[in-house]
């Protein structure tokens, strides 16, 4: 006898609740807020062939799923409470739904958050989380709080993850272990939580890069109403993007997508507080840039001609192809 839905959501996503005061089984769960913080809430939905390959273990996506959301709490410094899950599943595959919530739970434990509710439903194989934070009042980082003179950093390494995609689509080729490498950053992403915990009170501005650099970077230029000038040369590229040939490093760490490394600024003057929180989050951070008062973002090489940007615009899922 194949699972029902009750039975599926019993065996793979019922566990008891450790903050919540009700958790799975009811029409609501129910959640106690700390006093006085504010909730910090986002949605993140993972639709198959659009956001990850079929060839994905389920293991992983069920880990990124979560990590997509986490990365999105991440960049606005709020600290992980609890999350929904929304399965649409085309048929119930018990080994599947053993893989992806064994990778989901598990990063969920890791991060202190846990799963209060869903919905589960027969459908395309499509995942959606939303994930609920909370942070003290007047304290998330924001994408409009950028101020000329800040300098402009990014945690981790960018590109890894569009290297990944590249040998998948097979214009790059990568010797199998940098493969495994890129595609576990690909498939496995760690979202940047205490990062983004540590910088409230240094950072001015925060984004995390989920759509490229450049796009990225855009959003938070946007509504801060300021412009950047950033160094090629020091744009962070992990030790495999570096084997690369110029112009796929440039695709891969101006425009990749999926990195979900943090993006932020920070007033001039507070580098020293920048490294101690990246340190105490165990993250290296690397200075890229500055904020100017002129809007418009300007990626310049090592000898300061201005890169071609036209080319990295940030992914929209309904651009004109
Ligand atoms: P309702 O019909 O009242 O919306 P459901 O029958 O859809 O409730 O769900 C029953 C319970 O299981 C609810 O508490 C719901 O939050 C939970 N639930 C359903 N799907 C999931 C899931 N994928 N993960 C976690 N909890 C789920
Ligand atoms: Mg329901």
């Amino acid at each position: 006898m194949p699972l029902g839905e009750f039975d599926l959501i019993r065996q793979f996503f019922t566990r008891r609740p450790t903050r919540a005061v009700l958790g799975v089984g009811d029409d609501c769960a129910l959640l106690s807020p700390t006093p006085g913080y504010q909730w910090a809430v986002s949605t993140d939905l993972l639709v198959k062939g659009r956001h990850f390959l079929s060839t994905v273990p389920p293991q992983r996506l069920g880990h990124k799923s979560l990590a997509v959301n986490l990365s999105d709490l991440a960049a606005c410094g709020a600290n992980p409470v609890a999350f929904t899950l929304s399965l649409s599943l085309p048929r119930v595959d018990e080994p599947w739904l053993q893989g992806f919530s064994k990778g989901l739970l598990a990063l969920a434990d890791r991060s202190g958050i846990e799963l209060v509710g869903g919905d589960t439903t027969a459908g395309p194989l499509t995942v959606g989380i939303t994930v609920m934070g909370e942070v003290p009042p007047g304290q998330a980082l924001l994408r409009s709080g950028a101020c000329a003179g800040d300098r402009l950093w990014v945690s981790g390494s960018l590109g890894d993850a569009r290297l990944a995609l590249e040998v998948f689509r097979g214009t790059v080729a990568l010797p199998a272990a940098a493969f495994e490498r890129v595609r576990l950053r690909m498939e496995q992403p760690e979202a940047r939580v205490s990062l983004g915990q540590a910088l409230r009170g240094i950072a001015s501005s925060a984004i995390d890069v989920s759509d490229g650099f450049v796009g990225d970077l855009g959003h938070v230029l946007a509504a801060s109403g300021v412009g950047a000038q950033v160094d090629w040369t020091r744009m962070p590229c992990s030790a495999d993007l570096m084997t690369q040939p110029e112009s796929v490093r440039r695709v891969c760490a101006l425009s990749g997508g999926d990195d979900y490394e943090l993006l932020f600024t920070a007033p001039p003057g507070s580098d020293l507080a920048v490294q101690r929180a990246a340190s105490t989050a165990g993250v290296q951070v690397t200075p890229v840039g500055v904020i100017v008062p002129t809007p418009g973002l300007t990626v310049h090489d090592a000898e300061g001609r201005p890169l071609d940007l036209v080319a990295h615009a940030g992914f929209d899922h309904f651009a004109p192809p």
